[in-house]
């Protein structure tokens, strides 16, 4: 722990001199207005550096250089763009180090869950520096008087806005594949953890993008966020947070006809079978809920586990959460760091009061941890039912909620009762019911006898309130990219 903190700090001088500023056009600048905010660690709530606040001045000259960019980037030969890609991947390999450090000091989260979250960020630029050069790929659709070609184009420069749970994963998630298409960008990051964008636009402007392709403004959801989805030189965003932000984001983009996609929140169900193989749907189950700190959309917030098992399997995992280790999220031993913020912290705490006013068990947790920084216990709800409140919102915590089902057709129903449909996890070990199951789950991803691995070929997204659109593999590209036909006479 000593040596992590004594990294991170060498780390942070030069955010501590310079602040965290925003990128547009090349050119490291304050906000317009010269307004700034502070952001702050929420281990012990000190205050990390000043960040320019930008608001619609700084979205308007962000998106001017990404218009003025746009034209040579597009053009640019895909090998070169994949070049430059490949180039940000080992930059950041370079600075994994250094990123999961700052990460995990800005939003709280375990150095031994973050540690591979810079790795996974340099393979989702490997991934789509692959797939520049098939972006523009088309098909040939012969008619009888026409040869129809199809191709396909970049929208146009793009807005990218993430959220603060895995900031750094996620913009490379968000914007790999946008680059690869030929699109510039102008990125927002979340408010609360601004540190990892800062450093990932840095190495893109090193790895030798050229100014304006990749522009940053920071600030806050309903100013400079706004901004963005109100901009008429956007062609799209790619948003990454709440379900509600996302219906806000449609509004706003409206009177330009935003083309948005959407990465929401979700409710998500571990669906534990009496003929499972219960040891590993424990770990699953626990590794998909507490990990993470629960701060992770796909996390299986909902546990329904059949009736004939369900003491058993409940002892169990009470015993388990009972000794997750909670503490300093660069300590190599700790397993839940702190909640991101004071707001954030509010939130997932009110729910211990909720459970109980439900009528449910507060089986394990259900307060704060420490007097100091954002710390909560892991929580453990049992005897809950599925129209209780804590079995339907988003807590987006380590905060488990336990309701027993009776057979298959009551898992489906309880499964389907909420107003998400992220992923889904099921447990058996009779196949023909997995597949029936899967078939009638709404969820976007589903894993069977296994937890959340992600493969990057795979369409990644949510049904219902989740979301609209997926991204991976071409879907990305089909966001990004405008599909054109041109019909030659024969
Ligand atoms: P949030 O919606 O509060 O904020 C996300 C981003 O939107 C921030 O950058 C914020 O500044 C911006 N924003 C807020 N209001 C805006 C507005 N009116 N216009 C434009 N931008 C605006 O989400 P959060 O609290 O940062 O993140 C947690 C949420 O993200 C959870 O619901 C979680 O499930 C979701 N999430 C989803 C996925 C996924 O892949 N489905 C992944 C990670 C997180």
């Amino acid at each position: 722990l000593t040596t992590n903190i004594e990294m991170l700090n060498s780390h942070l001088a030069c955010f501590r001199t310079d602040g965290i500023l925003n990128l547009i056009g090349g050119e490291s600048r304050p906000a317009a207005s010269g307004a700034t905010f502070d952001t702050s660690s929420p281990v012990d709530e000190s205050v990390i550096c000043p960040v320019a606040k930008g608001g619609a001045e700084d979205i308007d000259a962000a998106a001017a250089a990404a218009k003025a960019a746009f034209p040579a980037w597009r053009d640019m030969p895909a090998l070169d763009r994949k070049k430059i890609l490949n180039r940000i991947a080992d930059l950041i390999v370079e600075r994994a180090e250094e990123i999961a450090l700052c990460e995990c000091w800005d939003t709280g989260q375990a150095l031994r869950f973050m540690s591979k979250a810079a790795l996974r960020g340099a393979e989702n630029f490997r991934f789509f520096a692959d797939k520049a050069t098939s972006a523009r790929d088309g098909q040939q659709l012969q008619s009888p008087t026409l040869m129809n070609v199809t191709t396909r184009v970049p929208i146009g420069p793009v807005g990218v806005i993430t959220p603060w749970n895995t900031p750094f994963m996620l913009s490379t998630w968000k914007i790999a594949p946008a680059l690869a298409a030929g699109c510039t960008v102008v990125h927002k990051p979340a408010e609360f953890s601004p540190l990892t964008a800062r450093i990932l636009a840095e190495i893109a402007h090193e790895a030798g993008l050229p100014a304006g392709v990749w522009n940053l403004v920071n600030g806050f959801g309903e100013d400079a966020g706004k901004a963005l989805t109100e901009h008429p030189d956007i062609k799209a965003i790619a948003f990454v947070g709440e379900s509600k932000t996302g219906s806000m984001i449609m509004k706003q983009g409206a009177d330009t006809l935003k083309r948005v996609h959407f990465e929401l929140g979700g409710k998500n169900p571990v669906v534990v079978f009496d003929d499972a193989d219960l040891d590993r749907a424990l770990d699953a189950a626990i590794f998909m809920i507490y990990s993470l700190n629960g701060e992770r959309c796909t996390s299986s917030s909902r546990l329904l586990v059949q009736e004939s098992i369900a003491e058993e399997f409940e002892a169990k995992l009470i015993e388990r959460v009972n000794n997750i280790n909670v503490g300093h999220p660069l300590d190599p031993a700790t397993e839940v760091g702190p909640l991101i913020h004071k707001v954030h912290f509010d939130k997932v705490t009110s729910y211990f009061e909720t459970a109980k006013q439900d009528g449910a068990t507060v089986a394990v947790g259900g307060t704060r941890a420490g007097d100091q920084g954002w710390f909560v216990r892991p929580t453990l709800f049992t005897n809950a039912t599925n129209d209780m409140t804590i079995a339907q919102e988003e807590i987006f915590g380590p905060v488990l909620t336990a309701i027993r089902f009776k057979d298959e057709d009551e898992a489906l129903t309880l499964a389907n009762d909420t107003q998400y449909g992220l992923t889904g996890y099921v447990w058996t070990n009779d196949l023909t019911r997995a597949l029936r199951f899967t078939n009638a789950l709404e969820a976007g991803m589903i894993w069977v006898n296994s937890e959340n691995v992600r493969h990057l070929p795979t369409p990644f997204g949510g049904v219902k309130s989740s979301g609209i659109g997926r991204d991976g593999g071409d879907w990305s590209f089909d966001f990004y990219m405008e599909q054109k036909h041109i019909g030659f006479a024969t």
